[in-house]
């Protein structure tokens, strides 16, 4: 797959939640009339996102997470990040793009610092409550085994990259399985809410896959400093069907 249909793909997916406020009000579709509208003419209806439904209840990864984070983690820390990435999108150039193809174009300057963020904490987060859940942990299957056994030799050695990966990040980040334009699977880490598909901020660019969320605030109630026991319980709810989905893309 060319690159640019790789993101097309992912973006497609990711724009799942978003809110189009003129669908489903028995208006006729907008046509296409790229001919006669300027480009910059302003976007009377801005896309929006929404906080993502959790597809479980707080409670449902105990005793791993528990669920007064899960609560606030979703509940403040995520919708925060929603909120503010739509208000950072407000009347901006990139208000209309999909997500993907905005992180592909971001660099470290100033006026994309909250896109970054809030688009990153967003995306980041939506990806992460999708691949945990309850019944998961064990290994994956088929295709997405046979390439981690490809790229790291063993699933065990891709366990132990990972949970390294995890542990390296120094203050707020996330440790990452992603799928590098090759096909091969990577793990890295990145900083904050950066994320792989970044591509003009971090080294190691791919599609995230798999992603531990090594913030603070995603374990601290329950495992204070203990962060190596957090990343160790996370291989427990794991849901490794969805990662495989996001494998096959
Ligand atoms: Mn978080």
């Amino acid at each position: 797959m060319k690159k640019r249909d790789f993101l097309k793909t992912g973006a497609i997916l990711t724009m799942g939640t978003v809110v189009a406020p003129f669908v489903g009000c028995n208006t006729p579709a907008p046509k296409d009339n790229s001919d006669e509208t300027p480009d910059e003419q302003p976007q009377a209806n801005p896309k929006m996102y929404e906080l993502p439904a959790l597809g479980y209840g707080f409670d449902a990864l105990e005793p791993h997470i528990d669920a007064q984070t899960m609560e606030i983690h979703y509940g403040k820390h995520h919708a925060g990040y929603t909120r503010k990435l739509n208000k950072a999108l407000e009347g901006s150039d990139k208000v209309n793009m999909d997500l993907l193809d905005i992180f592909a174009g971001l660099n470290d300057s100033e006026e994309h610092t909250a896109i970054r963020n809030n688009g990153g904490g967003y995306y980041n987060h939506q990806l992460f409550w999708d691949i945990i859940g309850p019944n998961g942990g064990g290994q994956p299957s088929g295709d997405l085994a046979a390439a981690i056994n490809q790229s790291f030799g063993s699933y065990d050695n891709f366990a132990n990259a990972f949970k390294e990966a995890a542990g390296g990040v120094f203050g707020s980040g996330w440790a990452w399985l992603a799928k590098d334009d090759a096909g091969k699977l990577i793990v890295t880490h990145t900083p904050n809410q950066d994320n792989p598909i970044m591509a003009n901020l971090v080294d190691d660019k791919g599609m995230p896959i798999l992603g531990l969320d090594v913030w603070e605030h995603a374990y601290y109630l329950k495992y204070k400093n203990m962060r190596k026991d957090y990343i160790n319980a996370f291989f427990n709810i794991i849901n490794w069907e969805n990662v495989a989905k996001r494998f096959a893309m």
